[in-house]
């Protein structure tokens, strides 16, 4: 592995490795006990360095530290991700073909998910074992039992969050290694936080149908801290915070799987909806005008 690297950086390495996502409160802490292992002096303030310098080593095997704010409780996180695997879902390794067909069957669900939920319920995902098929096109058999181990395997390794109501949504991992991925993907489903510039699947939303301003709550609430009348950072109308996307507030999930059209409903010519129905997504992103239009 990298040159250069010291005891120091291999033990803070491997232990992140085997835990992939950190709050930085969890990170220093490791830091601090790498320190104390290897007697080397402990300072807070070199940490920045410290994962500078990793990124620098693991550039050549595709590793990369990357930090980020938790979008459900604002708290600094830190991730080791793969860059080699950003263009495809192949990124969620250690799992079979199958098994990584359902993942990104169920990405594909939670982000294209009606009303910007961004979630799918538990029986919406067990659901969705009937509609798997492989890169051939052949249907895929899982059971739903398998389908319940695999939810489970999902949110142990940190892919999906799953809510107390037990809908499942993306978490920080999945956002952070599968930027590339979803951006490219779901060009038109996902968004960015209009003050961070982080994709958004936890937040709030701009009162006006048209505005595209989304911002995380920690986003939010630093942004308005000082301000006595909110006011949406993009059009300048009146902001509530009630407003929301993704998870944060819904009891349940919608219990089957809707998806919105690929293109917004702009008046004219929306297609034909066929409900239910979600196959050949492929690679089908026709052409990609920005919905510059207004109402
Ligand atoms: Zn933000
Ligand atoms: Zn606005």
């Amino acid at each position: 592995m990298a040159s250069g690297f010291t005891n120091l950086h291999r033990l803070f390495l491997q232990a992140a490795i085997s835990r992939r996502l950190m709050t930085e409160a969890a990170a220093l802490e490791l830091y601090s006990q790498v320190c104390n292992l290897t007697e080397e002096p402990f300072d807070q303030d070199n940490f920045t360095d410290l994962i500078t310098q990793m990124n620098e080593g693991l550039n050549s095997v595709e590793l990369e530290f990357r930090r980020s704010q938790d979008e459900v409780t604002g708290a600094p996180v830190i991730a080791l991700t793969n860059t080699n695997g950003q263009k495809t879902a192949q990124v969620a390794t250690g799992y079979s073909s199958t098994e990584l067909e359902y993942f990104k069957h169920l990405v594909e669900a939670m982000v294209m998910a009606d009303d910007e939920a961004y979630c799918i319920s538990s029986t919406a995902a067990l659901h969705e074992t009937g509609n798997i098929k492989t890169s051939e096109g052949k249907p895929v058999t899982l059971t739903k039992r398998d389908a319940e181990v695999l939810l489970d395997r999902f949110v142990a390794d940190k892919w999906f969050i799953r809510s107390g109501a037990g809908a499942y949504s993306l978490s920080m991992r999945a956002l952070l290694e599968l930027q590339t991925y979803l951006k490219e993907t779901y060009e038109e489903q996902i968004q960015e936080c209009t003050l961070c510039m982080e994709i958004i699947t936890k937040g709030q939303r701009c009162q006006v149908a048209a505005c595209a301003a989304r911002l995380h709550h920690h986003c939010a609430s630093q942004y308005f801290k000082n301000m006595n009348n909110k006011v949406c950072p993009t059009c300048h109308t009146n902001w509530s915070d009630k407003i929301l996307i993704g998870l944060s507030d819904r009891t349940s999930a919608p219990s089957k799987v809707r998806k919105r059209r690929q293109r917004k409903t702009n008046g004219a010519g929306g297609e034909a909806n066929n409900e239910g129905e979600a196959d050949n997504q492929g690679e089908a992103a026709g052409d990609n005008d920005e919905e510059s239009d207004e109402e």
